[in-house]
């Protein structure tokens, strides 16, 4: 941190001795015309010093990052990341944390090359990059603007058939997918404001960015202008599809735009814009061989993109997420964001801790991932329950923001138990399916889990690398809570389902908020008169084990 005015008029005393009107004044003789013009010349010294020495506030600087995607279809990415505004001389920069965390994850960025940048973009000199612990160290020098360059392959993932999560970021038939998390080189101490994302798409291969923000882009405009600045002028348009890359007044039919209905978006350049560092770590990147499908429900745009052919349709597949996308809407009144995608992919897993279905969500998107012999027998019964879950999370999760661990019970158990509720209400499972299903998940890792009344479902829970007992224990634990705690409430207010209400009012109160426990205790408080903090300091927060649940579903 730069010293304040008055230490900055200190240090410049210093330097010049202590005195320096004093020193000038003592050189005899001098006339007292003389004598005003050094004293004159000697403030406008000291105040020119001063002036240059002010301590300068920190100022954030705007970052963009051009991903380049013309190597995209060997697997590899090329970042620049160009930052505007003074850095200070030397600058950490952090790798991507990898996959939850682990170091040994697939994706590693290297080879970077540090450039000044002038305002035109063009390389001035070079900067020195010195590898540090967790990334590099950036020699800045001063620089206004700074440009750095570096790749990521992601062929490259040692162990990685054994780990489900480190295929996240893969090659995929044609190109890649790629998570922000572990793509995206971040300053440290330094604050951000303004970020941006141009993926450069040379080749005009089909691109998904199945994250909705707010995209910026015009396909003229943004062929014929490749300055991240120019986006500013460009109109604001949603991602959807066939929506992303033109003003969705102006997009054609797919026809005229030259392609089958079914075939994947082609931006030759994208621009978005997240609106903090964990929304720029939340996007999912996925371009190659991509057929997407879309329906309207009201206001959103709910797609199914995938990469490979199934054992069952395509159309098929979109209408089991567009039910189950309805349902969640209606459910709680509106989208979250204006495009809800799923992504089909292949299940590369081989392992032992091999998952049948996988599923991550990043906004109200989501991937799943199939083994590629999946029949529709098994997307009803158990895909589905992954697309309803990871969909459930765009509003509990992110519109309502995840970010507390010790709120992972709530909003992990709730999300499971509603995602059930969800798929009985859509029509795609039974009720007796889903009793049975949910039933003898919370026996087996909840009422006879080794951990029961030795430890809090909300400790339990808040670590998400625990042991694979405690995981098991806290999520369960959490469903269970969600349950009871609905129960509780029921039997004080003698109102059925309290706990729905209780989802609407976050929804509506506290979108865009972090769920913290007071603000769930608050909405329990509003939309049910009680005040649940005793019962959740014994059951959720303390080791008292849960009642038995008297009806699930
Ligand atoms: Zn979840």
């Amino acid at each position: 941190m730069r010293k304040s005015t008055h230490s900055a008029l200190e240090r410049y005393m210093a330097r010049r001795g202590g005195k320096p009107l004093a020193r000038a004044m003592a050189r005899p003789p001098l006339s007292v015309r003389r004598l005003f013009r050094v004293a004159a010349l000697a403030t406008l010294l000291a105040a020119a010093c001063v002036f240059a020495m002010r301590p300068r506030p920190v100022q954030p600087i705007k970052v963009t990052y051009e991903v380049d995607l013309s190597r995209a279809a060997r697997g590899e990415l090329v970042i620049t990341m160009v930052c505007d505004g003074r850095l200070p001389g030397k600058l950490d920069l952090v790798l991507p944390p990898g996959t939850f965390g682990d170091s040994r994850s697939g994706v590693h960025a290297r080879d970077p090359k540090a450039h000044a940048l002038g305002a035109d973009g063009r390389q001035l000199r070079p900067l020195k990059v010195i590898e540090t612990a967790d990334g590099w160290n950036l020699r800045a020098g001063g620089s206004r603007r700074t440009g750095i360059v570096y790749s990521l392959d992601l062929r490259a993932a040692p162990g990685s058939e054994q780990d489900v999560r480190r295929h996240i970021s893969t090659p995929v038939a044609g190109g890649l997918r790629a998570a922000g998390f572990e793509i995206f080189l971040e300053p440290l101490g330094v604050p951000v404001e303004g970020l941006t994302v141009v993926v450069r798409n040379p080749d005009d291969i089909p691109v998904l960015v199945p994250w909705p923000a707010v995209v910026r882009n015009d396909l003229q405009q943004a062929r014929e202008d490749t300055d991240a600045d120019a986006a500013q002028h460009i109109t604001d348009a949603s991602l959807g599809y066939g929506q992303g890359f033109q003003p969705a007044a102006q997009a054609g039919t797919p026809a005229e735009l030259g392609r089958s209905a079914a075939a994947a978006p082609v931006p030759a350049n994208l621009f978005y814009h997240p609106r903090d560092i964990a929304d720029l770590n939340n996007a999912l990147l996925v371009c190659g061989d991509i057929r997407t499908h879309t329906a309207q429900a009201g206001d959103c745009v709910i797609q199914l993109a995938t990469d490979r052919d199934w054992m069952f349709t395509d159309e098929a597949a979109l209408d089991l997420v567009r039910r189950i996308a309805r349902t969640e809407m209606g459910f709680f009144g509106s989208a979250p964001t204006d495009q809800i995608t799923v992504l089909l992919s292949a299940n590369a897993i081989t392992g032992d801790d091999r998952f049948d279905v996988y599923g991550v969500h990043t906004g109200s998107s989501v991937l799943v991932m199939l083994d590629a012999d999946t029949t529709w027998g098994a997307v009803e019964d158990q895909a589905a329950s992954v697309i309803a879950h990871e969909m459930f999370h765009g509003w509990l999760g992110e519109a309502v923001r995840q970010t507390d661990p010790t709120m992972l019970w709530f909003t992990e158990g709730a999300t499971t138990w509603y995602a059930a509720r969800m798929l009985t209400a859509a029509g795609v499972w039974r009720t007796e399916h889903a009793r049975g299903v949910l039933g003898a998940r919370l026996d087996r890792d909840y009422t006879g889990n080794p951990l029961r009344g030795t430890m809090s479902v909300a400790d339990a829970a808040a670590e998400v690398m625990a042991p694979a007992e405690q995981v098991r224990f806290g999520y369960a634990g959490g469903v269970t809570a969600c349950m009871a705690l609905d129960e509780m409430l029921a039997e004080k207010g003698g109102h059925a389902r309290p706990l729905d209400g209780i989802l609407r009012h976050l929804y509506a109160q506290d979108r865009g908020k972090p769920l913290t426990r007071q603000r769930l205790e608050a909405a329990v408080l509003q939309a049910t008169g009680v005040d649940c903090a005793p019962w959740l300091d014994a059951h959720v927060y303390g080791k008292t084990a849960l009642p038995p649940i008297k009806s699930m579903l």
